[in-house]
Parts: C-alpha cells; structure tokens; sequence
C-alpha cells in the first residue's frame, strides 16, 4: 500500500513517513499542492494524508481539485492541529474520508490505515463487478457476440480514435445467405445453434484484440476492424468466406451453396464516410450488391 504524506512542514512528513513505514506501507511525501498532483498523476496511490494548513494551497481546497481530477476515488485523511469540530465538517464536506489531530498517534493512524484499505478493497471490488455487469448488457445472449447497443458505443468509439490517431477503420458487415429457409426447415432451435457455431467460425478469423464482432440483428453481423486497411478488411472477409465453406455447416435448402454462406459488405473510413453511420451504411450498400450478384462472396463499397 502507498500512502502519500502530503504537509508543508518537513518533520511532521518525516515523522509520519516513519510510523507509515514502521507499519509496513511504502510512504510517498508531497510539500505542497504541486508535488501532490504530480505524484497523484503517476498513480498508484492507495490512501492520502492531508495537511490543512498549507501556503500554496489549503488542504480543504487542494481534496476538492482532487476529486474533480482523479477519476478512481483514493481515501483522503487529514492532518491537522486544530480539534475544532466546524473544521472536521468542513474537512468531510470538502470530500475527505476521515480526521486526525496532530501529533499523529501511531496506533491511531495505523488502525485508520487499515480500515480504509478495508474500504478502499470494498470500491474496487464494487468497481470491478460493475464493470463486469456494463459488459454483460452489451454482449447478445444467445450468440455471446457484442449486441447493437454494444455496437453502437463500439463504433462510436472507434471512429473518435481513428480521428485522434489517423488510423484507418474498417468494418465488415455480414448477412447469412437464405436463412429463413434453414429456419423454416431445420426448425428455430437448429436456427438458433446455427447462428452460436457461425459467430464462433467469424470470431476465429478476427485474430486482433481490438476486432469486434457484434450482432447486428437476426442473421446479421458487424465486424469492426481498429486500424485496418480496405486490403485488410478484404483479406479477412476472404478467410470467413472460407473457413464457412471449410466448417460445412449443412443447408440443404440453400440456392447458393449445400452449406451456410454469407455474403460481405466492406467499407473503410477512407471511403468517404462523414460519420461512423455512414460506414455502416455503406458496408450496408455493399451486402445488398454482394447479394444481388450471387451472394457467398464480399463485396467493396465503392464511392460514386
Ligand atoms: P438472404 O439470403 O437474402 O439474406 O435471405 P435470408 O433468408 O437470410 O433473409 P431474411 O431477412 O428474409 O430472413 C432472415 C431470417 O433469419 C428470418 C428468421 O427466420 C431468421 N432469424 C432472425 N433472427 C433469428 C434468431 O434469433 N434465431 C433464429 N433461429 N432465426 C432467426
Ligand atoms: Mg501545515
Ligand atoms: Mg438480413
Ligand atoms: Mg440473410
């Protein structure tokens, strides 16, 4: 656990430092305002001990800034001379944790260390679950591919950071060929572990962490390809097309093939696209064409 000392006052950090130390945490010190947001900006600090009466900036104003600037919440203590109670309220309003008089009592810090590492482990496992159920909300329950409302924060995503960085962003967008007659033949249930198996043969062709595959609706998918070129995304649509034709799943009552295709729609950012809408839009334009032409094959959006 690292613990920032943040005093103006060099004995008072050199003391605490020492009883943090005794207590078998690692110290970090801070003199001032400044020291303190540098050190908080490199991060990994577990718990802050805060002097009030600070010249550059008072301890009350400096937890403020803090917790308008860091993201995570850290447990603020502070330090102080004063046993007024007007200024323990002013000290919890300002959004600090906890108080305590100086000279600091080493039996009383290191139990109030303890119980806000107890807190503080508390916020990062709620964190963590939290972030666990946001991801569960955004996956399709049935294929376990990312659903629209996952889509629709994914691509937005991508296309700020392909603004930001100058990358390319492809996106693949993919329909299974004839599928209302595997349903109407094979029956709903085999429809449905159809579409798990054909999510599974796509995902396997999508070798970068940052490729998406989300489920668009029905029998219709949408791979967002992170800094990819059209060459790229062409060379990828390829391989689905076949690692389907290799998985054979069987469709007898295809007009295309005697085993699932699909057809490919490609679209890159360097085709004109204003906004991540339009990508998918033209991916969109591509399917219907690569449908019109015969289906089981991908076609290139082309500008007019
Ligand atoms: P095309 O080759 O032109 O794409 O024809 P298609 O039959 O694939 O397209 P269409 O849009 O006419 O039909 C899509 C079918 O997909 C309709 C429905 O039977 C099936 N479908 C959509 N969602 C699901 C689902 O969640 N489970 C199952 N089992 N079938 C689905
Ligand atoms: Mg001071
Ligand atoms: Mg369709
Ligand atoms: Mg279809």
């Amino acid at each position: 656990m690292r613990i920032l000392v943040v005093d103006d006052t060099k004995l008072i950090r050199e003391m605490v430092s020492a009883i943090i130390r005794h207590q078998g945490y690692t110290p970090v010190t801070a003199s001032g305002a400044t020291e303190a947001l540098a050190v908080l900006q490199d991060g990994n600090i577990d718990l802050i001990l805060m002097d009030i009466e600070m010249p550059e900036m008072n301890g009350f104003e400096l937890t403020r800034l803090i917790r308008k600037l860091l993201k995570h919440w850290v447990p603020i203590i502070f330090l102080t001379g004063s046993t007024e109670d007007s200024h323990l309220a002013e000290g919890i309003d300002a959004g600090g944790d906890d108080y305590l008089t100086k000279p600091v009592n080493a039996t009383v810090l290191s139990a109030k260390i303890r119980a806000m590492a107890r807190i503080a482990q508390m916020k990062a496992d709620l964190d963590e679950v939290n972030i666990k159920l946001l991801q569960l909300t955004q996956l399709d329950p049935l294929t376990e591919a990312v659903n629209r409302r996952g889509l629709d924060e994914s691509l937005e995503r991508a296309w700020r950071i392909r603004q930001r960085e100058n990358t390319e962003l492809a996106l693949i967008f993919l329909d299974i060929d004839h599928f209302k007659t595997y349903n109407d033949n094979y029956g709903h249930q085999q429809g449905d572990q159809c579409l798990k198996l054909f999510t599974g043969i796509v995902q396997n062709q999508l070798l970068r962490p940052a490729d998406i595959l989300a489920r668009y609706g029905g029998e219709e998918f949408v791979a967002l390809l992170p800094n990819t070129s059209l060459a790229g995304a062409e060379k990828i649509a390829a391989d689905i097309i076949s690692a389907l034709q290799q998985a054979n799943l069987p469709h007898a009552f295809s007009d295309t093939a005697e085993y699932i295709t699909a057809s490919l729609g490609i679209s890159s950012s360097h085709l004109g696209a204003k906004d991540s809408h339009e990508l998918l839009k033209q991916a969109d334009k591509a399917v219907y064409l690569a449908k019109q032409q015969g289906r089981n094959r991908s076609v290139t959006y082309q500008p007019d």
